[in-house]
């Protein structure tokens, strides 16, 4: 009796011990409401419905850890599932919220976390800066939320310069920053619900002011948006991004991640790591290619008439010329006279048509 007792604790000390890394608890995490696949059309126009899309809980990653992410087919520019997904922990302690969606869309991503908890919203991380991650933060300000981000998408926010600039509500900018210091150390640390929460700040990759979140006991990390599995790679160069930052992101991935963890980017299916580099490699052979063409002088329009792309459409869901065009741009900029990042921003040149 006593041993049939004492094996089950002594197996679970050894698995404990015979790792750090937090065992995924079984049976997660189960994905409810996969994203569209499409194509999607859209015609000349088109306004966004915002009364018609939902807000669902379209994957649950732990028993207090869920995904919402709006409905598909509808948002022009996230057709597979409107807006930018949100991570909620929630529990006696509260509520904490990974992204606040698009401003349209907030007060029905609240009422969504209240079909499953009544806890208050008490903490709030932004990944990074763009609308359909931070456009609902003021609401949830007002609920009480603190928000957390890294200082640059502070700056970002206070000073918008990029092409998705806009003035900020001043009660949706975030009170509490951090600054990147190492790749991969933990900036702030949130111990609640039984859960232990990194914030961990990204170095310039889809923006200068991106963060990535790890939840340590689920075994998850939400990682944004410098990898994306709908449509080409997308570095916001205006707001600091950087599509050879987006590979040192990959590369941190791949250490900072184990086998199994469960990572979740902004748009898209949840993916593990070893998902992610044909995605790096992509990375890496259109620089390269971009490279040459640029040494030989060719220019911006001679590089996207090379549809270099081509190798990859086949395989590339929400493949548009549109998301073809601003991948390739992207890379073509970088290349060459890529401004420095000062206060979160790159100040890009203007093209002249000659340069195109
Ligand atoms: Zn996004």
């Amino acid at each position: 009796m006593k041993l049939r007792l004492l094996l089950p604790w002594a197996l679970a000390v050894m698995f404990l011990a015979s790792g750090s890394v937090w065992a995924q608890e079984q049976g997660f995490p189960i994905t409810v409401v996969p994203p569209g696949k499409g194509p999607y059309e859209f015609p000349r126009g088109y306004q966004t419905p915002w009364d018609r899309i939902q807000m669902l809980v379209t994957e649950k990653l732990s028993p207090n850890l869920y995904c919402l992410h709006g409905s598909a087919g509808l948002d022009p520019a996230h057709p597979d599932a409107a807006g930018g997904r949100v991570a909620v922990l929630f529990g006696s302690d509260g509520v904490l919220m990974v992204d606040t969606e698009d401003p349209q869309l907030a007060s029905k991503t609240l009422d969504t976390i209240r079909t499953f908890t009544a806890a208050p919203i008490k903490l709030v991380v932004n990944s990074h800066i763009h609308p359909d991650h931070t456009g609902g933060n003021a609401f949830f300000a007002k609920q009480g939320a603190v928000i957390f981000a890294q200082e640059n998408l502070r700056e970002e926010m206070l000073s918008p310069r990029g092409a998705r600039g806009r003035a900020p509500d001043p009660d949706g900018v975030p009170t509490a920053t951090y600054r990147y210091g190492s790749p991969g150390d933990p900036a702030v640390t949130i111990h609640m619900n039984g859960e232990t929460v990194d914030f961990i700040p990204m170095m310039p990759s889809h923006t200068a002011g991106d963060t990535i979140v790890r939840f340590n006991k689920a075994n998850v990390i939400y990682i944004e948006d410098f990898y994306r599995n709908f449509g080409y790679p997308f570095a916001d160069q205006a707001n600091g991004g950087s599509i050879r930052g987006m590979i040192e992101a990959v590369d941190l991935i791949e250490k900072i991640a184990g086998p199994d963890t469960t990572l979740v980017p902004g748009h898209g299916t949840l993916v593990k790591k070893k998902d992610l580099l044909g995605y790096r490699a992509m990375l890496v052979d259109i620089l390269a290619k971009v490279q040459k063409l640029r040494d030989q002088g060719k220019s911006l329009d001679e590089v996207l008439a090379a549809n270099l792309t081509a190798p990859y459409d086949a395989t590339t869901l929400g493949d548009t010329q549109q998301s073809k065009d601003r991948f390739i741009t992207e890379v073509y900029d970088e290349i060459k006279d890529l401004p420095p990042v000062i206060h979160g921003v790159r100040k890009m040149p203007a093209r002249t048509p000659a340069q195109r």
